[in-house]
């Protein structure tokens, strides 16, 4: 293999160039360290291209919450449900999904939300103040964030859910039909209410913040290459090496922060982590007269409206089935579907469908710290269906960790030896 000549100026490498990597890479230059990006794409082309864009300081309630296993063979069963698990898969999901419903009790509930709290706490602030000078400025919005609701005996919140909005000072308020027709004049007359949760954002472009951003960190002075990253391993003199598709690199730190991917970098190092590439789906309507006002989730198809910078998309619904098996023609005829469902006025209009996967853990959280046994490998990956919105404060915790600056608060729950 060719070695590059960086080799001989070693940063530390970023790899992944999603919205985390992108953050992180970010707020590592910021702090003045010289920082190498790779991607094997463009960045910012994975998940955090096609995802619903919700940006929400107040979205604290794991996917796992108490009862949820109640709900989980009827959503599985039918073709049309939010959750979909390929059959042959089964075997490789149980450990997964196991972990997942010991999380479910309330007070591992509570652990995780505040886990969750901690890495959107004023996250919409933190991608105004990122994209300030980029003229992108506009792709953030104020949002409500609505579930809406087919079934009026749904239109509540549980009493933990409750608990958790009120403790982490989320305004929620349970509206009727009327009313959120006013707010959402393009819903569907089926829906009966939703609860909203007020001082939320979102984006008009995740895939225009990850460019933005990684146009400000190359313009700082940040590298971007372009390449597969094949393998990591610890070099003799205290740093890494990286092995990719364009040559061997050298970094004394290494963030990981390849998505759904990152475990299978890791495997050949001994870590075994049980992370699952969870497939989701969005179809985009191009040019669509409809007009959503704010982020609205579907809460029986599990999918999020929103009005973008070049049409409405509607993104969501979640499939195991391994990393590597194909998009599912059925699931993009449903989310296409569900979005005409939801706005009827969409009618014929043109679709385009995308999916990418979250790289998901049972517990909601992502892995964010040093890698046990691996000084100077950290990582940051796992942020399932938050990774947008969790970016900009994991981005600056890398930065405080890859200096070395003591954490001010307890980074415990994201360990990666905590399964
Ligand atoms: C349908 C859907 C809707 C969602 N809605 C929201 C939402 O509204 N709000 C929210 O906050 N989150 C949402 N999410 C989740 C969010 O998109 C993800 O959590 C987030 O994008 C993860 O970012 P990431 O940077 O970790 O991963 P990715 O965006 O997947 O980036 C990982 C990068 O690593 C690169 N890579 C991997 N392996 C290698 C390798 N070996 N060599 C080189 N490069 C490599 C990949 O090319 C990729 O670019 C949604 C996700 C989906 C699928």
């Amino acid at each position: 293999m060719p070695v590059r000549n960086s080799q001989f100026a070693p940063r530390v490498t970023v790899v992944g160039g999603g919205i985390v990597g992108i953050c992180s890479a970010l707020s590592l230059t910021e702090a003045g360290v010289q920082v190498r990006l790779i991607d094997r794409d463009a960045p910012g082309q994975g998940a955090s291209h096609g995802n619903a864009g919700v940006i929400g300081p107040g979205c604290v309630l794991p996917n796992a919450m108490p009862g949820l296993w109640r709900d989980l063979p009827g959503m599985l069963l039918r073709a049309d449900g939010p959750l979909r698990l390929r059959p042959g898969y089964l075997p490789r999901f149980v450990p997964f999904g196991l972990k997942f419903l010991a999380r479910s009790r309330p007070a591992r509930v509570r652990e995780v939300a505040r886990a969750m709290e901690f890495l959107n706490r004023g996250n919409v602030d933190l991608f105004r103040r990122h994209l300030a000078g980029t003229g992108q400025e506009d792709l953030i919005r104020d949002s409500y964030f609505i579930h809406a609701t087919r079934h009026a005996d749904k239109l509540k919140e549980s009493p933990l859910e409750q608990e958790l909005h009120q403790l982490y000072g989320v305004e929620t308020a349970i509206i009727g039909a009327e009313e959120l027709r006013k707010l959402e004049p393009a819903l569907s007359t089926d829906f009966k209410g939703a609860v909203v949760m007020k001082g939320q954002g979102r984006t008009l472009s995740p895939g225009g913040i990850g460019t933005a951003l990684a146009e400000k960190f190359r313009a700082m002075g940040g590298e971007i290459m372009q390449a597969d990253v094949l393998r990591l391993f610890p070099d003799d003199a205290d740093g890494w090496h990286i092995s990719t598709s364009a040559g061997d690199l050298r970094a004394p730190k290494v963030v990981l922060a390849a998505g759904a991917w990152s475990a299978r970098l890791l495997a050949p190092l001994g870590v075994d982590l049980p992370l699952e590439g969870e497939r989701g789906y969005h179809a985009f309507f191009p040019g669509a007269s409809v007009q959503v006002n704010h982020s609205v989730m579907d809460n029986e198809l599990k999918v999020v409206a929103s009005t973008m910078a070049s049409g409405v998309r509607v993104a969501g619904t979640a499939e195991f089935s391994g990393i590597d098996s194909p998009p599912s023609d059925a699931r993009r005829k449903l989310v296409i579907e569900g979005g005409r469902r939801m706005l009827p006025d969409l009618g014929k209009a043109q679709a385009r469908s995308w999916s990418g996967l979250r790289p998901t853990f049972p517990d909601s959280l992502p892995v964010l710290g040093e890698i046990k046994g691996l000084p100077g490998l950290i990582g940051a990956f796992g942020h399932s269906h938050w990774g947008l919105m969790m970016a900009p404060r994991t981005g600056q915790i890398v930065a405080d960790l890859v200096r070395g600056k003591p954490a001010n608060e307890d980074l415990s729950a994201y360990r990666s030896d905590r399964f």
